[in-house]
């Protein structure tokens, strides 16, 4: 009999790609916190409607709700935890413009369809695929959708940590890295707020009465630019900037806020105190310096191993369904190993 004939549920890579798509036009940058529900709206619906037991909690200081869809089966014993986000880093309008939905061989353009909204659409997926099959796996899996993971999680870590310790198995549905490949250990992320405090004049009349704490803070930017080095694999990134009051005005006060990426804790002890300790240059200025360790890194688990053991997916089905496999078993590893740290960033 034909394929097409048959009436067993089939995994289809368009259906994977429109459903995909319906979840990436719903932009859902993590400060607004009305955007990211509109995602949360779309997942709980989408969730219901194959039978899961559905569990939100409001969000709190402006940020979105956090989410949990439940297998009907396999009561409170601990599971296995999908872990998602349904927020993304980019701002509202994006994709009606350089981001717009759109295709160029095998490429598809989307805001948050790499982190992470195709990630968490496949298990979304894996899982409806299970249900029309009429199949139940033998642990009960609880899918949890995050509402501000591109932020730091501040207002999930805990239920992360705790929904974590009650389950067997983390798997994560993060990304995979260039050219395809698992990830199987994550840096860790540091983030700082430096405020700098000058003192303000009239920077016509009083020029050499003021301190400026822009002047002040560009030196500290330098600085901490430069503790970039790729050969270790640290990266530091000022990101936001804001100060002054106007332009003929010595700028009192100016604030930057930073991202900082560490491989190991060899290196968390050494870059997270350069940067905790700077010290004012210019004696009339106030440095403060907010922040440290936001996630620890990761190493290379050793669950990995039962995935590299696995049989090789035949080459016929490779190009399409191998690409959706692979990054949702490195994810796996990552938080088996580290469940109880906070959901690693993409
Ligand atoms: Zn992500």
């Amino acid at each position: 009999m034909a394929d097409q004939a048959s009436n067993r549920p089939k995994v289809d890579p368009d259906e994977i790609l429109e459903g995909i798509r319906t979840w990436v036009e719903i932009e859902s940058p993590s400060n607004d916190a009305e955007a990211v529900n509109r995602m949360v709206d779309k997942v709980e619906t989408d969730y219901r409607a194959i039978g899961a037991e559905i569990d939100r909690t409001p969000g709190c200081d402006g940020f979105g709700d956090i989410l949990t869809a439940r297998t009907p089966w396999g009561g409170d014993e601990p599971g296995i935890l999908v872990v998602s986000h349904s927020d993304t880093v980019h701002p509202i309008g994006m994709i009606k413009d350089i981001l717009r939905w759109r295709r160029e061989g095998d490429s598809v353009f989307g805001p948050g369809i790499y982190d992470m909204k195709s990630g968490a659409y496949m298990a979304y997926y894996a899982y409806r695929h299970l249900v029309r099959q009429g199949k139940q796996t033998p642990l009960p899996i609880t899918f949890m959708f995050i509402p501000e993971e591109e932020v730091g999680s501040p207002t999930s870590h805990e239920a992360i940590e705790e929904a974590a310790r009650r389950n067997k198995y983390v798997l994560v549905t993060e990304p995979a890295r260039e050219g395809g490949k698992i990830v199987t250990g994550r840096r860790g992320s540091a983030r700082f707020q430096i405020t700098v405090n000058g003192v303000p004049a009239h920077s016509g009349l009083r020029h050499q009465d003021g301190r400026s704490a822009i002047r002040e803070m560009a030196k500290h930017i330098l600085y901490i630019e430069g503790l970039t080095d790729y050969d270790r694999n640290v990266t530091t990134n000022v990101g936001l900037i804001s100060g002054g009051t106007g332009t003929n005005v010595v700028p009192s006060e100016c604030v930057i806020e930073v991202d900082m990426r560490l491989p190991d804790m060899e290196a968390v002890e050494e870059f997270v105190p350069a940067v905790l300790n700077i010290k004012k240059i210019d004696p009339d200025c106030i440095v403060t310096v907010k922040g440290g360790l936001n996630r620890p890194p990761t190493k290379k688990m050793t669950a990995f191993r039962h995935y590299t053991s696995m049989p090789k997916a035949s080459p016929k089905r490779s190009a399409s369904i191998c690409r959706i496999c692979i990054p949702v078993a490195a994810a796996t590893g990552i938080s088996r190993q580290h469940w109880a740290s906070p959901l690693s960033t993409g």
